[in-house]
């Protein structure tokens, strides 16, 4: 089921207009009372189709972090905008030093293949972002970000799959309860 939907989305998002979408959604971001409050904050670099955070990185109040790929988990690094290089599925991924201590983090921004309207996330099907928040001891606000068209009645979720706090699309923001 999650597989046939994974390629449905994947097929729905290559005919979105991403940028236009993705402003629309890291505004709605911004807006946000989470966010304001946060200092410390998680992101991704952004592949062609996914919705664009590259804007985030502009907020210079913030301090931004990060993901890459070693083996089967993924390493958050401070976000510097010259220690960049191209890693595993292409995706560009900082140079720097990983961090241990995930205590300060207050918001993780994480990217999705679909969502749906009860906070559960569909990724590319390696359960990264499933691993690395089950693996989490502190709780920071998980915002997920998706087109409107790939947010769908559910995405199948089992019981590994970690749910968002909040969902942004170009249309709405919803807010999980439990
Ligand atoms: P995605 O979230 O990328 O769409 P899935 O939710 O299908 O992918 O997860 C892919 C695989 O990741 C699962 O089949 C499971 O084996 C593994 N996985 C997810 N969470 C955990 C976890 N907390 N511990 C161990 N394995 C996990
Ligand atoms: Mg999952």
């Amino acid at each position: 089921m999650k597989d046939e939907l994974r390629k449905k989305a994947l097929s729905i998002r290559k005919n979105l207009p991403v940028e236009q979408y993705s402003s629309i959604i890291m505004h709605k971001l911004f807006s946000l009372p989470e966010y304001s409050k946060s200092k410390n904050i998680l992101s991704y670099y952004p592949l062609k189709s996914e919705v664009n955070t590259l804007k985030c990185f502009e907020d210079k109040t913030k301090n931004w972090y990060l993901p890459r790929v070693i083996n089967e988990t993924l390493e958050f690094c401070p976000y510097e905008s010259s220690n960049l290089k191209k890693g595993s599925f292409n995706i560009f991924e900082p140079c720097s030093s990983k961090i241990d201590d995930f205590s300060n983090i207050d918001m993780i921004i994480i990217p999705a293949v679909a969502a749906d309207k009860n906070g559960y996330r569909l990724g590319y099907g390696k359960g990264f972002y499933d691993r690395f928040l089950y693996s989490l001891k502190s709780s920071p606000v998980k915002v997920i970000l998706i087109f409107h068209d790939l947010l769908f009645e559910t995405i199948y979720p089992e019981k590994h799959d970690i749910k968002g706090d909040i969902i942004i699309t170009n249309k709405e923001i919803f807010r999980i309860i439990c």
